[in-house]
C-alpha cells in the first residue's frame, strides 16, 4: 500500500483514548469511523466532539471551515463491521484485555479490506500476542498514543518480529501526518519505552518513601525543580489512577510469579482503602483539604 492510499481510518473503542484519537485523525483530514459496543460511550464521545471543536475555533487553533470539515469527517457507529468495511488503517483502542483484543483483531481481519493495517493502542500488550489471530501478521503493529491523545505528542510504534518494514514505515508516517512525534522501537519489550522509564522513576521514588528518606511532596519537588518534570511521580500517579497501577502490577506478578513485581505495600494500602488518586479525592495526596 502507498501512503496516499490511506484515506479511511477506523478506530475501535470510543473511551478515554479512542474518541480523542478518532477526533485527531478527523481534524487531520481523514474520514474516520469510531465504533464502540457501549451506546452511552458513543453518545458521550459524539457530544464531546460537538463541544470541543467550537473551543478550538474560539482559540484560533482551527478555522470555522476546518472545524466543520473535522465534524463531517467523523462518525460514530455501534457496528464494528460497518466501521471497518472501508478502512485502510485501523487503530484499536478497546478495553485492555488480551482475549478481547484477539477477538476484535480476528473480526477486523474478516471485516477490513486485505490491504488494511491493524494497529493496537494497547499500553502493555505487544502485538505479537495478537497478530496470530489474523491472517496478516505483517500488518499488525503497536501504535501507542499517550493520554490525552489530542494533546500528547508522543506515539510509540513497536516493530515486532512479524511486522513488515512497510507497515512500520506507513505507521510512522501516519503518526507524523496526525501531528504527533513517533518513536520506533526496533524490538518488542514489556512496557515499551516511556512507561519503562516512568516505572523505574516510580519504583525508586517509592523506595525512597519507604526508607523514610523524604516525604511524597519533597520527592515530587525534586523531580519538578531538579529534573524539570512537569509533575513528580506521586502527583502523576494520582492523576493516572492508583487503581490502574495496582491492577497492572498484579497482572505483571501473575505473569512472572516474581515477588519483585508485586505492588508496593503503600500502594496496596491506598488501593484497599479505595484511595485511587484525584478521582476519589485521595491518593498519595489528600484533595479533600483543598
Ligand atoms: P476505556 O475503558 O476508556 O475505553 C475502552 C472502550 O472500549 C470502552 O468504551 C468499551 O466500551 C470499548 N470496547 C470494549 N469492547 C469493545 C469491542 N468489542 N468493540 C468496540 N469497543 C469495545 O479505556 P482507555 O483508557 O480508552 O484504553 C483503551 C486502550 O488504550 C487500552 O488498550 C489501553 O491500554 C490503551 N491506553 C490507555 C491509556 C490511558 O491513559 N487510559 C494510554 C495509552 C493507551
Amino acid at each position: 500500500m502507498k501512503f496516499e492510499d490511506i484515506k479511511n481510518i477506523c478506530v475501535v473503542g470510543a473511551g478515554n483514548m479512542g474518541h480523542q484519537i478518532a477526533l485527531q485523525a478527523a481534524i487531520c483530514g481523514y474520514k474516520v469511523t469510531c465504533s464502540d459496543v457501549n451506546a452511552e460511550t458513543l453518545a458521550k464521545a459524539d457530544a464531546f466532539v460537538d463541544s470541543y471543536l467550537p473551543g478550538r475555533v474560539e482559540k484560533g487553533r482551527l478555522t470555522k471551515e476546518q472545524a466543520q470539515q473535522a465534524r463531517a469527517n467523523l462518525v460514530f457507529s455501534a457496528s464494528l463491521q460497518e466501521a471497518a468495511a472501508n478502512a485502510d488503517f485501523v487503530i484499536e483502542a478497546a478495553t485492555e484485555v488480551l482475549a478481547l483484543k484477539r477477538r476484535i483483531f480476528a473480526d477486523l481481519d474478516k471485516f477490513t479490506p486485505k490491504h488494511a493495517i491493524l494497529a493496537t493502542n494497547s499500553s502493555a500488550i505487544i502485538s505479537s500476542k495478537i497478530a496470530d489471530a489474523t491472517q496478516r501478521m505483517d500488518k499488525v503493529v503497536n501504535m501507542h498514543f499517550f493520554n490525552p491523545a489530542l494533546v500528547m505528542k508522543l506515539v510509540e510504534v513497536v516493530k515486532g518480529p512479524h511486522v513488515s518494514d512497510e507497515t512500520a514505515e506507513l505507521t510512522m508516517k501516519l503518526c507524523e501526518v496526525l501531528q504527533k512525534v513517533p518513536v520506533l522501537l526496533k524490538k518488542e519489550v514489556d512496557g515499551f519505552l516511556l512507561n519503562r522509564i516512568f516505572a523505574a522513576i516510580s519504583k525508586e521514588a517509592t523506595w525512597l518513601l519507604e526508607m523514610g528518606v523524604a516525604d511524597v511532596e519533597d520527592i515530587d519537588k525534586a523531580c519538578v525543580f531538579g529534573a524539570g518534570h512537569p509533575m513528580g511521580p506521586f502527583r502523576l500517579n494520582d492523576l493516572t489512577g492508583l487503581d490502574l497501577s495496582y491492577i497492572m502490577r498484579m497482572e505483571k506478578f501473575r505473569e512472572t510469579g516474581d515477588f519483585a513485581d508485586l505492588p508496593n505495600p503503600r500502594l496496596v494500602e491506598h488501593y484497599m482503602n479505595g484511595e485511587y488518586g484525584e478521582k476519589t479525592g485521595k491518593g498519595w495526596y489528600d484533595y479533600t483539604k483543598k
